[in-house]
């Protein structure tokens, strides 16, 4: 499939989050630096664009509908941020974020951040100590870094972290982490899908206090800037909140006469015809496209792409999501008695509780609340709890409020409530995800002209689909026969 100057090129976008309107935006503007005539189409199921990105405001309360941030390590995000016009306006979370906090045997405890510091700390027994001192003696796995290949390979997240740390750091520290970051469950994500950092880590170091020592020593000798920050970052957001990144995306393909963002679109079915996709809403046919960008979720992609490819239809609807509530709570400052310095709190499964965690939103970004108020979000769900979501608006605060009331000292009723359900929150990689992505890679390959992208395959955080973004846009240019123009040449 090439094209020339002359002939329009027409790609269609499937699912206006924030990684279908940054891949449309990429797309344009390597375009634009390939000389080529590029039309694009974005199909939107909901009424606005941006997906799980939508900032709320009422009453003197900014709210954060899906994610609350991002980091800053990812050079994709801070080129899209330029790219957007957009660093004027980047807010980075408050210092007193660095401090973590756990719920160990009933207690809030702040989760140290020195490794020595946690061989000192209460929220592990001795013989857990020991044991995570240890893992300086497991030996690496001999097949790591092979479950794309051999999913008999692929280990979840709490096999490793009891090979390597121990059943105690596993179930204090890694469960609730995973909760924090998937809404999952530990015991059901695959470590290589969902950490492949620490797989890597394990392969080429050994084991993870070797690699962090090591990696210490190395970022001490070089200082990070905005642009090279580290790999953990500092998480940052925008003035009007997560929202204004995809209004912005949203307002910069509206203003293009290349493109069109077209809303309540409600894609049924994808087709492929004499070379050509067509793509058919609950009320109308679009196109003929040259190419496709699937950027829906995988349950969704399942639907419209099962009468392209039954296999590819099927392996998508195997990529479960896992449900999570977001209760997000405001105070008067003086009702909750816990000074909040920090950025929250999270809940190891072990500890029983309903609530997964609570993030301190006012300390974070300390303009979201009106004067004198302090916001919790809360969350509750998750792949280990979907029961939870049964409940109505008033027994889910009820129960959480109950349960948060001892923990941060809370006196008196919420002065604002606002529950935001997501019934498919966030994609879960369980063991086999890998293989499954790869078999998914080669089927579509055999249809030249789709794209997969978006938080269901390889990295769930918005960091991650705006990396994906740069290169889904640049595989379909040089598919359609452009030359690829590396990031620093879109302007
Ligand atoms: C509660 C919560 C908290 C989170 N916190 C963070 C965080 O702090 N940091 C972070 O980095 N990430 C976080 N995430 C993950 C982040 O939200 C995702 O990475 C990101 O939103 C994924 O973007 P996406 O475009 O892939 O998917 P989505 O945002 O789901 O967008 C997909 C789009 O496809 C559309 N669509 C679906 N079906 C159809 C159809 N049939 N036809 C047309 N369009 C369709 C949807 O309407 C939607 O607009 C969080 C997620 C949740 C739910």
């Amino acid at each position: 499939m090439s094209s020339t100057i002359e002939q329009q090129i027409r790609v269609a976008v499937v699912g206006g989050g924030v990684a279908g309107l940054a891949t449309a935006v990429n797309l344009l503007d390597r375009a634009t630096a390939a000389g080529l005539d590029l039309k694009v189409t974005v199909l939107e199921k909901g009424a606005n664009p941006g997906g799980n990105l939508q900032t709320i405001r009422q009453d003197g309360w900014q709210l954060e509908w899906g994610p609350n941030g991002f980091l800053d390590n990812e050079p994709a995000t801070l080129r899209l941020v330029d790219r957007l016009g957009l660093r004027d306006d980047l807010v980075r979370s408050s210092d007193v974020t660095r401090r973590r906090f756990l719920l160990v045997d009933g207690r809030v405890q702040e989760i140290p951040t020195a490794p020595l510091a946690f061989l000192r700390t209460r929220m592990l027994p001795l013989g857990g100590k020991l044991r995570l001192a240890g893992e300086l003696l497991v030996p690496p796995r001999r097949d790591l870094g092979r479950a794309a290949a051999d999913p008999s390979t692929d280990e979840t997240i709490a096999d490793f972290g009891r090979r390597r740390l121990g059943r105690a750091f596993t179930e204090v520290m890694l469960d609730p982490m995973v909760k924090g970051i998937f809404g999952g469950d530990a015991e059901q994500l695959s470590l290589a899908a969902a950490f492949p950092r620490m797989v890597e880590l394990e392969r080429d170091h050994g084991g993870l206090f070797k690699a962090m020592f090591k990696l210490a020593r190395e970022r001490k000798k070089t200082k990070k800037s905005m642009t090279d920050a580290g790999p953990s970052g500092t998480l940052h957001s925008f003035r009007g909140g997560m929202g204004q990144l995809v209004d912005t995306l949203a307002e910069t393909l509206q203003s293009d006469p290349r493109a069109e963002v077209i809303t309540a679109a409600d894609v049924q079915q994808i087709g492929r015809q004499d070379g050509q996709w067509t793509i058919t809403t609950a009320d109308r046919s679009h196109g003929p496209f040259d190419a496709v960008i699937e950027a829906a979720p995988a349950h969704a992609a399942a639907r419209h792409l099962a009468g392209v490819d039954a296999r590819l239809g099927e392996l998508l609807g195997r990529i479960p999501y896992a449900p999570m509530a977001v209760i997000a709570l405001g105070f008067r400052r003086e009702a909750v008695g816990h000074d909040l310095e920090g950025f929250g709190l999270l809940v190891p499964s072990r500890e029983r509780r309903e609530l997964l965690g609570a993030l301190w939103t006012s300390s974070i970004f300390g303009d979201r609340v009106p004067p004198g108020h302090v916001l919790l979000r809360c969350m509750a769900g998750g792949a280990a709890n979907p029961g939870v979501m049964e409940l109505d608006d008033e027994a889910m605060t009820n129960l959480i409020l109950g349960e948060l009331r001892s923990l941060l000292q809370i006196k008196g009723a919420p002065e604002m409530v606002k529950i935001i359900r997501h019934e498919r929150a966030i994609a879960q990689y369980v063991p086999g995800h890998l293989a499954r992505l790869a078999e998914m890679d080669t089927l579509c390959a055999a249809h030249p002209g789709l794209y997969l992208t978006g938080s269901s395959y390889h990295g769930i955080s918005v960091n991650y689909c705006l990396k994906e973004a740069e290169l889904t846009a640049d595989k379909v240019l040089s598919t359609l026969g452009a030359p690829v123009a590396g990031p620093a040449e879109v302007n």
